[in-house]
């Protein structure tokens, strides 16, 4: 059977004030499946994120989350309707311990699984979020995530200013939840470690979609093209 699909954002026109950022996004994520958005910098992918999220309201287009029209809903109705977003920059409190984080966004049952299953996070409970390492406050960004799999899991460059141990293991808990049937959009600016990991590629440019199609297609020559906008 074909995958369900589990976000789609069409026509998507959204922005800041005057600034219109995304023109007219088509982008579809299945169940299961990872979709890589590439694109370069200010392309529009932190906005596509946001806009799935609710955080930045379209001007035209809709967004659809398992066939729903989620389009009017805030973000907090849409978290409910099984949306996650881990945002650039990693969204953890860090003035708050990493109990405290979990808490924010985790009952006390799902907070004893998170540690049972991310044990270097249960050596950390009562230190400050901030001094953690960037990829573990990366990974505790996505713990309540792996505890309570979203249906959309959105991550904003999760990978950035990580050391590529630390990438391999983030990319293992993504892999995991599309075992689970998670649907994932994962950001990044650089395609080399997420093409590993991708099922469908998407490329931004101006605001657009300008070439989605399968990971087995993405070359180097395409990837050129791309980032130089002759696609
Ligand atoms: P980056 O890798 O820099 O995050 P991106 O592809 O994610 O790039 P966006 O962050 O979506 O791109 O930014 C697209 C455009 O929107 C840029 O021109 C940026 O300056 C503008 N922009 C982003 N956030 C805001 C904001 N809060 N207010 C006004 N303009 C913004």
């Amino acid at each position: 059977p074909p995958a369900t699909e589990a976000l789609r954002l069409e026509s998507a026109v959204a922005g800041y004030g005057d600034a219109t950022v995304l023109r007219g996004v088509d982008l579809a994520v299945p169940s299961g499946q990872v979709v890589a958005l590439l694109g370069a910098n200010g392309a529009g992918k932190s906005t596509t994120c946001l806009a799935a999220a609710g955080l930045v309201p379209l001007a035209a287009g809709w967004v659809y989350v398992d066939g729903a029209d989620v389009t009017g809903l805030p973000a907090h109705r849409r978290a409910n309707s099984g949306v996650f977003l881990a945002p650039e920059g990693r969204g953890v409190f860090p003035g708050l311990t990493v109990e405290e984080n979990l808490a924010l966004r985790l009952p006390e049952p799902a907070r004893a699984d998170v540690y049972d299953r991310l044990p270097a996070l249960a050596g950390r409970r009562t230190v400050d979020a901030g001094a953690l390492s960037g990829g573990e406050q990366q990974i505790l960004a996505l713990a309540p995530a792996l505890v309570r799999p979203p249906r959309v899991l959105i991550a904003d460059e999760p990978s950035l200013g990580l050391a590529p141990l630390i990438v391999e293991q983030i990319f293992e808990i993504f892999d995991e939840l599309r075992r689970e049937g998670v649907a994932l959009l994962v950001v990044e600016e650089k395609a080399d470690e997420v093409l590993a990991l991708a099922d469908t590629v998407a490329f931004m440019r101006l605001g657009r979609v300008v070439w989605s199609g399968a990971r087995s297609e993405v070359d180097d020559g395409l990837l050129t093209n791309a980032y130089l906008g002759s696609l």
